[in-house]
């Protein structure tokens, strides 16, 4: 699987295309005008791993919490804008790290220009974000279907006029929530520019259902080479389209290390709510670049055997969990809400120790 070589731009300190590793993107999902849930998320984001945050920024006054999530996250930021130019403009001037515009809700060519010279004197990087749903009236008239043709036509139009204003620290996504049209538009987009790309499918849906569409059209992407960031647009908890994009990536080969847990499905002989902890550990290690697997089991029938076959293991009896590590009890009566992280301590030592030798 070649990774096609595209261009590279940085937003803030992560490198994007030209060989960089793929990043993982999500984001947020609360009231911007809530501070404190909207903290609260980009933090439980950055704790999974997520390297990029984005932020919609519907009104003008939103644009006053990007200098404190900045401060507070440490993970760039990117301003998703619609419509209203004037906040593209005052995101920048707040010290947003990337804006993502979609000139076709803009749908003026001088407010593009407007927002594209302060992206050139504040050096922000843009987004180009293509969505079928709404190409400007132009591509519209000539394409009678909006189609990915007329996907790949937007976008290379707004290039070029970036382009010749002198700015190059450009980005692109072309999204459908069809995947193969999603596929067939950045394959064609991909043969006619190197810009680095973002993927992913757009309005995937649930949890469940989203994942599994997103992981066919992502994944088929980044297999023919095509994709430098990736988010997996999920309805629900963003933490969980952090871990599906982890996945997505670790199941295909491009990452090669990280926590392969190894779960039991439960049953009626579990006495503990195995699914709160395996639930709770996924999100904490989705990131993690140590390659360990680790067993959590619910009973005394499979759950030592199972858990002394992995590097660490745990399984639950009555009331009270055992700890294996390399096939070994390492420790006994362990309550159930200190197995979390009890596992994550393993997961460091064995980490530190594999590092030593
Ligand atoms: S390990 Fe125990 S609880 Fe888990 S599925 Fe097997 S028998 Fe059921």
């Amino acid at each position: 699987m070649a990774r096609k070589k595209t261009r590279k731009i940085h937003i803030g300190n992560v490198p994007i295309g030209g060989g960089s590793p793929i990043v993982v993107q999500s984001m947020l999902k609360t009231n911007p005008e809530n501070l404190q849930d909207t903290l609260h998320q980009a933090l439980e984001l950055k704790r999974a791993g997520c390297e990029l945050i984005r932020i919609a920024l519907p009104q003008i006054d939103k644009c006053k919490t990007i200098p404190f999530l900045k401060n507070e996250t440490g993970v760039p930021l990117i301003g998703d804008i619609h419509f209203n130019y004037k906040i593209a403009i005052k995101a920048m001037e707040e010290g947003i790290d990337a804006i993502r515009i979609n000139p076709g809700t803009i749908n003026n060519i001088q407010k593009v220009k407007e927002i594209v010279n302060v992206a050139i004197q504040t050096k922000t990087p843009i987004r180009i974000g293509i969505n079928v749903g709404s190409l400007e009236k132009r591509i519209l008239k000539k394409y009678t279907n909006p189609n990915a043709d007329a996907m790949v036509e937007s976008a290379l139009y707004y290039i070029k006029m970036i382009e010749d204003m002198g700015w190059q620290e450009l980005k692109v996504s072309l999204k459908a929530s069809d995947i193969l049209q999603t596929i067939s538009a950045y394959e064609k987009f991909s043969k006619k520019s190197d810009y680095p790309l973002h993927v992913g499918i757009t309005e995937a849906g649930p949890v469940f259902s989203g994942a599994i569409k997103s992981a066919i059209g992502i994944g088929i992407l980044l297999y023919k080479g095509i994709g430098d960031t990736i988010r997996v647009s999920l309805t629900g908890n963003p933490v969980y389209e952090v871990i599906a994009g982890y996945h997505i990536l670790r199941d295909l080969g491009i990452r090669k290390k990280g926590i392969n847990i190894i779960s039991c499905p439960t049953c009626g002989r579990c006495k503990t709510s195995i699914m709160d902890i395996v639930e709770e550990f996924e999100k904490e290690v989705a990131y993690f670049d140590t390659n360990i697997n680790v067993a959590i089991m619910g009973c005394e029938v499979n759950g030592p055997g199972e858990a002394k076959e992995a590097d660490i293991g745990i399984a639950f009896g009555q009331e009270k969990a055992t700890l294996f590590a390399r096939g070994k009890i390492i420790k006994t009566g362990i309550p159930k809400e200190m197995a979390r992280e009890l596992l994550k301590e393993e997961i460091y030592n064995l980490a530190a120790k594999e590092t030593r030798e």
